[in-house]
């Protein structure tokens, strides 16, 4: 993840020396095919979490294709970090970006100032949220992080304000990812993010993944499942008492975690059980917000009401970095009436909060989202994806196929019928990951020898067959190197 003094600089020189060659279009495409391959990248799987070897060095991109510095073509199945809903290159954000910069590169929004476009897109975003948070209000942010710090200080705020200063802890789930600062890091639940720094904090408590294809034990149903785990809730807020539980945080699915839909059910009981002794729901649609469901929202996908949401990544396209903490009108009424009230201020805020060229990189691509129907787009393309997914359950490899809408991932196994996991030695996921870079793919590996996939939004029915044509290579591949 460092760059700096002592790593290769040819990435660079390759840069400049490609974009002109790689920018024109497809019609270039197969004389680079035919350049040296820089195949090195060493990818382990992320339970093992670092990246070996060289690096892939990406360093140009159009539609749905990425180009290594050796010229070599792949098709982004992960949307880079499950973010570019509109894949690279996309003129029109680029010109949001550059005629922002030319008319107000920079502002803030402290010390009674205000960016109006950054109101103008709280706006916008206020107007697609779900119903129950219509009357919110938007703090911006500059990653999914933050935003998830953001609902933390909130949370604290409000519940002080109400008298109730000591209900700060957080309940979240094994499998997990809510980012990497400190507070944000001790939600998440996955073990590199912990290790070696002596988190999660105190205030965070974990319960249980809700992988059934995993977790559900023999005999037992899927809605047995669900009221094990809302059990488990309810007495992790009664072991730590129900007046020190601010919130409750949950992916509608888990990203980073495995792709882990959740039972059917598993969101209106454990919602119930959060009513039931004052604890907040914060929903973190950082990777399914905007459409990768087939949703708006994932939440509207897993009926999960939230009472806080936390978006990022595809708001910009991952273009430029903003993310967006939505907070509900009781929240905000109450921190407003009390700083009115004790003439303070809720001190929170960056330097780039608001930021007016994120914010019309955002506002360009939402204007693209509605105009260009994507969510439509998504909901005709996802039959095919869960087809060519769900297909690959029949690669003896393959233990489990899951998804929804675009996004989706495979679980590699030893042993279909007990499940069994290869040793982690043999980096299974790892071994796929390397072998589809090979065959021109990029996908990634998650714990538990997951493989994902998560394309930009405009991919077309074509990339879809593509992209599984090549997976299900890979997943060969990789089984004839492990025999
Ligand atoms: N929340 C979820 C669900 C995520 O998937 C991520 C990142 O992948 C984050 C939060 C953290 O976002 P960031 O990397 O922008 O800090």
């Amino acid at each position: 993840f460092f760059c700096g003094p002592g790593l290769p600089k040819m990435a660079h020189r390759w840069s400049m020396a490609l974009r002109p060659a790689l920018c024109p279009g497809p019609a270039l495409r197969p004389a680079l095919r035919g350049m040296r391959h820089l195949t090195t990248s060493t990818q382990t799987s992320e339970s093992g979490s670092l990246l070996t070897g060289q690096p892939l060095r990406i360093v140009a991109g159009k539609g749905a294709m990425v180009y290594d510095d050796a010229g070599k073509e792949y098709i982004e199945a992960m949307a880079g970090l499950w973010c570019t809903a509109l894949g690279w290159g996309h003129e029109e954000l680029v010109e949001a970006a550059a005629s922002q910069m030319r008319n107000l590169s920079y502002y803030h929004c402290f010390a009674g100032r205000q960016v109006p476009i950054a109101e103008e897109l709280a706006d916008k975003i206020i107007s697609l949220a779900p119903e129950n948070l219509k009357g919110g209000k938007v703090f911006f942010g500059m990653s999914g992080s933050d935003a998830n710090d953001t609902q933390v200080r909130v949370l604290w705020h409000y519940n002080t304000i109400r008298g109730l200063p000591q209900k700060k802890k957080i309940i979240a789930r094994a499998g997990g990812y809510h980012g990497v600062t400190l507070a944000s890091g001790s939600i998440t639940a996955l073990p590199h993010v912990h290790a070696q720094m002596g988190l999660p904090l105190d205030f965070v408590r974990h319960v249980s993944c809700p992988s059934f294809y995993r977790y559900g034990r023999d005999g037992e149903s899927e809605a047995d499942f669900v009221r094990r785990l809302a059990a488990e809730l309810e007495e992790a807020i009664l072991k730590e008492g129900p007046d020190q539980v601010a919130a409750f945080f949950a992916e509608p699915l888990q990203g980073a975690g495995g792709v882990i839909l959740p039972p059917a059910g598993y969101f209106p009981a454990m919602r119930e059980v959060c009513e039931r002794y004052d604890v907040l729901v914060v929903g973190d649609e950082v990777i399914t917000g905007f459409g990768r469901t087939g949703q708006m929202w994932g939440c509207t996908a897993f009926q999960q009401k939230a009472d806080f949401l936390s978006c990022a990544k595809q708001l910009t396209s991952g273009y430029v970095p903003l993310s967006a903490a939505i907070i509900p009108r009781f929240a905000y009424e109450a921190i407003e009436a009390s700083t009115e009230r004790r003439g303070g201020v809720f001190g929170h805020g960056y330097t780039y909060t608001g930021h007016p060229v994120s914010c019309a990189v955002a506002l360009k691509m939402l204007e693209i989202f509605e105009r260009d129907q994507l969510l439509e787009k998504v909901t005709q393309l996802a039959p095919l994806f869960q087809q060519r997914l769900l297909g690959l359950s029949a690669h003896p490899l393959v233990g489990n196929a899951r998804g929804i809408g675009l996004i989706g991932a495979v679980e590699l196994v030893k042993e279909k019928e007990t499940k069994q996991p290869y040793d982690a030695s043999r980096a299974v996921a790892a071994k796929v990951v390397q072998f589809a870079l090979e065959r021109g793919l990029i996908v990634r590996a998650l714990p538990h020898d997951v493989v994902s996939i998560c394309p930009p939004l405009i991919v077309s029915a074509a990339d879809v067959n593509e992209i599984f044509d090549r997976l299900e290579g890979a997943l060969s591949d990789a089984l004839a190197a492990l025999e």
